[in-house]
C-alpha cells in the first residue's frame, strides 16, 4: 500500500482519501478527447501541538448540480471516512486550508461548512477572479458560502504569502487560477510540499504539460520549474493532490520532461 503518512520534525502529515473523480480528458486537458481520465482527491491533514489543518477539502457530500454529467465520483470512503480513521472528528479540525475555489478542492469546506470549530482560509484574489466568473462555473459556486462565511466569522482572506501557524506556510503559485496558493509543510531540512492544482499529479511535473483549465498556462509553467526546482533541492517529499497511488513522491529533474516523480515507499 502507498505510504500516506510523513513525519516532519514535531508535526505528522497524514494524506487523506475522499475518491476518485471520472471525467472526460477534454474537461481537464482543453481539448475534445474521447479519453476519460480519473483523478484522486488526497487532501491533506496536519498535527501540529494543538492544531490541526486540512489543506483542501474534496469534492463533498455529492457532486455540485452544475458538474452533473461532466464528472462523476467514485468513492469507497469520503473524506469524513479518512478522517475518522486518522482518529480525528469534524470536531478538532482548527484550520482549514483552501488552494482554490474548484468545487474538487472545497467541497466539504464551504457546502456547508463541516468543521464547526476551523477557520478557513483563502486568497483574496481567488474570491476576487471567482465572482467574475460565468454564473454557472465551479469556481464561482463557491461564492455565496465564503461570502457567508466572511459575515459570520468562519472564513478569512490572504492577501499573499502568509504563515498560517508556524510549520505551515503558504505561497501564492497562480496560474492555474488567480490566487491560487501552495503549502509548505514543516522546516529546514524537515518539509514537504503540497502542490494543489499547480502541479495535481505526477504527469504535471513536465512543466511543458499545458493544461486547458490553466487561466494563465504560461504563469503556471514559470511556477511550476520554480516551486518544483525548490522541492528537488530542499529534498522535500511533494503531495499530488490528484494522483490515484503515487501520491507521495519525491521529485527529481529529468531532461526531457522536466521532473520526475518517484515514489516514497515505507
Ligand atoms: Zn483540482
Amino acid at each position: 500500500m502507498a505510504r500516506n503518512t510523513l513525519d516532519l520534525g514535531d508535526i505528522k502529515v497524514r494524506i487523506l482519501d475522499d475518491g476518485i473523480f471520472i471525467t472526460d480528458a477534454g474537461n481537464v486537458f482543453g481539448e475534445s478527447r474521447k479519453a476519460k481520465i480519473r483523478g484522486a482527491m488526497h487532501a491533506v491533514l496536519v498535527e501540529s501541538g494543538d492544531s490541526l489543518v486540512l489543506i483542501d477539502a474534496g469534492f463533498g457530500p455529492e457532486l455540485p448540480e452544475a458538474l452533473e454529467g461532466r464528472y462523476e465520483i467514485r468513492r469507497d470512503k469520503s473524506l469524513m471516512d479518512s478522517l475518522e480513521e486518522a482518529g480525528h472528528s469534524v470536531e478538532d479540525v482548527t484550520h482549514v486550508i483552501l488552494s482554490h475555489l474548484d468545487p474538487d478542492h472545497v467541497g466539504w469546506a464551504l457546502n456547508p461548512p463541516d468543521f464547526p470549530n476551523a477557520t478557513v482560509y483563502l486568497q483574496r484574489a481567488a474570491l476576487d477572479e471567482a465572482r467574475e466568473m460565468p454564473e454557472k462555473d465551479g469556481r464561482r459556486l463557491a461564492v455565496p458560502p465564503v461570502e457567508r462565511g466572511l459575515n459570520e466569522g468562519w472564513c478569512e482572506l490572504l492577501d499573499g504569502d502568509t504563515e498560517i501557524l508556524p510549520g505551515v506556510r503558504v505561497e501564492v503559485r497562480s496560474g492555474h487560477s488567480e490566487g491560487h496558493q501552495i503549502a509548505w509543510i514543516g522546516s529546514g531540512d524537515d518539509v514537504a510540499l503540497f502542490t494543489a492544482d499547480l502541479a495535481p499529479a505526477k504527469i504535471w511535473l513536465n512543466p511543458d504539460l499545458i493544461a486547458g483549465v490553466d487561466t494563465d498556462p504560461e504563469a503556471a509553467r514559470k511556477n511550476r520549474i520554480e516551486v518544483l526546482t525548490e522541492a528537488e533541492e530542499r529534498g522535500a517529499p511533494v503531495i499530488l493532490y490528484h494522483e490515484p497511488n503515487d501520491f507521495l513522491v519525491k521529485v527529481r529533474s529529468a531532461d526531457e520532461k522536466g521532473f520526475e516523480g518517484v515514489p516514497i515507499e515505507d
